[in-house]
């Protein structure tokens, strides 16, 4: 069977419908770019108000993962599976059985992982179905399992490299705001926390946010609060599009520093924070430690080589600042390029 992809007219990616056996639309994969290698990237289980707003957050997502391998060195393209969150309780399996089908059927083009809403024990279900899954419990020693840990620490390093440099002080004593209290937010509180660090937080789910709170001593900020709350350093861990036209001139942090993807809603609110002096550290540059463990595993390497590749992040985000600061131009212009000129590259070895 042949998996015709759609190529939505506002886009130019391809897009691949998941779909169950009734045929009723569940999600989409979106392809970005295979230059590098198979397109590599999670898959989100959110809820959307539309299937348009679901295909662009894919579509979106699909074309960060792009820019993120390509930057990370890795030798994979960028793809995104996202799959709309039922309002009903519903059926895990079939869910998942779908995705698998869908995935399969692109015969390794698109490798899949976790992302928000999806877990190792979905990626355990995924796998019954196909081979094109990471994220799935390894043995001790070999890359594998859930990569929040290693997006956790590639940001955390980052974090504490550009504060090093840039501010010419260390974490302990600076106030860090974390929007979003999940698998990479809270491990990164809990290495700010260790690094002597002052935490705000936030979650729209409160039980998990006063639970951290209350194990870190942190202070709990109403999540319409957090992105202008009195802070050092922001860091953005829950969803796509916080750094906006809107957001960006209540921002009293001089640093934004976090997992999530996507952070900037759009290409211009990179230069609204330079304008404001405010360093943006571009958030696929920071936030590729789980992607590098995902990779790891689906190539069977171990996680020492884990280890080293996140080790590297914090210099190329210094490598980045660096250049955004001697060329006057906003960081994740920079960044884009050096990752467009990557792909480029390896689009002309291709041809
Ligand atoms: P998660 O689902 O475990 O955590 C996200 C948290 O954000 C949830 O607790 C959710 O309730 C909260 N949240 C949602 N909207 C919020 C809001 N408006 N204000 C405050 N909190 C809000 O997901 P995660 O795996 O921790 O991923 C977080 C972000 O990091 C996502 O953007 C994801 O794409 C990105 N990311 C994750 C990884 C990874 O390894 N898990 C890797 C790279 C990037």
């Amino acid at each position: 069977m042949v998996h015709q992809p759609v190529r939505h007219h506002d886009f130019q990616e391809m897009l691949y419908p998941i779909h169950d056996e009734t045929q009723n639309v569940l999600g989409v994969i979106a392809i970005h770019s295979t230059a590098l290698g198979p397109a590599a990237g999670g898959c989100r289980l959110w809820h959307y108000e539309s299937e348009k707003l679901l295909a662009l957050d894919a579509v979106r997502l699909a074309r960060g993962m792009s820019y993120k391998n390509a930057m990370a060195g890795l030798p994979f393209g960028g793809g995104k599976a996202v799959l709309q969150r039922p309002a009903i309780p519903f059926n895990r399996k079939s869910l998942f059985k779908a995705l698998a089908s869908a995935v399969e059927l692109l015969e390794g083009q698109y490798v899949t992982a976790e992302d928000v809403g999806t877990t190792v024990a979905d990626m355990q279900l995924l796998r019954q179905h196909t081979r094109y899954v990471a994220g799935l419990d390894t043995p001790e020693g070999r890359a594998g399992g859930d990569p929040s840990p290693w997006t956790a620490m590639g940001v955390f390093e980052s974090m504490r490299a550009a504060v090093q440099q840039s501010f010419a002080s260390n974490l302990k004593g600076l106030t860090v705001a974390v929007q979003g209290t999940g698998n990479v937010g809270g491990r990164l509180c809990r290495m700010l926390h260790e690094a002597g660090a002052k935490l705000l937080i936030s979650d729209v789910d409160q039980s998990r946010c006063a639970k951290l709170a209350a194990e870190l001593g942190a202070t709990v900020v109403s999540p319409d609060n957090i992105v202008a709350c009195d802070a050092d350093i922001l860091a953005p861990c829950a969803l796509g599009g916080v750094l906006n036209e809107e957001s960006i001139p209540s921002i009293k942090a001089k640093f934004i520093c976090g997992g999530a993807n996507n952070q900037l809603r759009s290409e211009a609110d990179g230069n609204r924070l330079r304008e404001m002096g405010i360093v943006y550290a571009p958030d696929y540059v920071v936030n590729s430690g789980g992607i590098i463990n995902v990779v790891a595993e689906y190539m069977e390497e171990s996680t020492e080589q884990v280890r080293t590749r996140v080790q590297q992040i914090a210099g190329r985000l210094l490598t980045v600042l660096a250049m955004a600061e001697q060329e006057r131009l906003a960081t994740n212009v920079v960044a884009d390029r050096i990752a467009e000129g990557i792909i480029r590259e390896a689009r002309r070895d291709v041809a």
